[in-house]
């Protein structure tokens, strides 16, 4: 899906911001979190300005000076971060774990014809689904295997993304990419950067003749976002009861999920439908602010002296 057209900008006047407030306030009354409330303080530092939609302003915090409302998010992020033992982390892979939507720049390189463009634009404006714009542009590519390879080969990481995987691999939380992209794509982009992903649920793509076929085994017709995998459907079905979800994404196909996750960390079309509907979520630039957010709500483990 074509996700750099579809960049909506969040707005400091929606009449939904003062209601950002649904989020369990549970959690931001443990000794816990209200430490590493403290410490967040500090590391958001390091994210100012680097989304100038969200540098909208300067807030006063006390003695730490001033702070823009993206480090007030990523604070309160902190302070609604649940444990290791008590989360699970649900994260999109195109356009959040890779700087470039996969599928969007094969079909804008690989197509045949200009017809992608007519479905690019019924899916725009809301009039179809992503299942019928992806199948319909999917069954409009042309790629030999070779070039294939090298596309996939092409494809960069945001730079937090080995260091998300190393901080929940070492805190073992479990974790899951949900992807409205193409499995295969995903596992061939995450081994060509070495690294081991954690489980993938997302469409799949079987050769059909000259052409391929989209295959989406967890579309649901009730589906929120209308996309070809549901993926708040995964997140229900898949969760684990008692943990805390935590969403990390940047797309249309992310809102159901994220509508249902307690803490979200969102950018892009994710974060300006997030914002329209008055929902709490932390803004960030790359997967490192994500990054400082969790490894300050989750201190190091002591090492016992021998
Ligand atoms: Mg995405
Ligand atoms: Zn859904």
């Amino acid at each position: 899906m074509a996700a750099s057209s579809v960049l909506k900008k969040g707005t400091s006047t929606s009449p939904h911001r003062k209601n950002r407030g649904d989020l369990d306030t549970s959690l931001g009354a443990s000794p816990l979190f209200q430490q590493s409330a403290s410490r967040a303080i500090r590391v958001v530092s390091m994210c100012e300005n680097r989304i100038g939609c969200r540098a909208r302003g300067t807030l006063s915090i006390g003695r730490h000076g001033l702070a823009t409302q993206m480090q007030m998010d990523l604070v309160r992020a902190g302070k609604k971060t649940p444990p290791p033992n008590a989360a699970e982390v649900w994260i999109d892979f195109d356009g959040t774990l890779t700087t470039q939507d996969v599928v969007d720049s094969l079909v804008r390189g690989f197509c045949a014809t200009d017809a992608w463009r007519a479905l690019e634009d019924a899916w725009q404006a809301g009039q179809i689904g992503s299942r019928e714009c992806l199948a319909g542009q999917f069954s409009l590519v042309r790629i030999g295997e070779e070039d294939l390879d090298a596309f996939l080969a092409s494809i960069s990481l945001d730079p937090g993304t080995p260091r998300l995987f190393e901080l929940l691999g070492r805190h073992g939380v479990p974790a899951m990419i949900l992807s409205d992209g193409i499995d295969w794509f995903i596992d061939y982009i995450l081994r060509a950067h070495d690294l081991q992903p954690p489980p993938v649920r997302s469409n799949t793509l079987v050769r059909s003749g000259a052409s391929w076929q989209l295959v989406c085994p967890h579309f649901s017709p009730a589906c929120q976002s209308a996309a070809a995998h549901c993926k708040c459907a995964s997140m229900e079905r898949l969760g684990t009861p008692g943990r805390w979800r935590i969403y990390v994404g940047d797309g249309r196909s992310d809102l159901c999920a994220a509508r249902k996750a307690h803490l979200r960390f969102a950018k892009g079309t994710l974060a300006a439908n997030l914002e329209d509907e008055g929902l709490e979520y932390a803004p960030f630039a790359t997967l490192n602010d994500v990054c400082h957010v969790l490894e300050t709500a989750w201190p190091q483990r002591r090492l016992r002296a021998a």
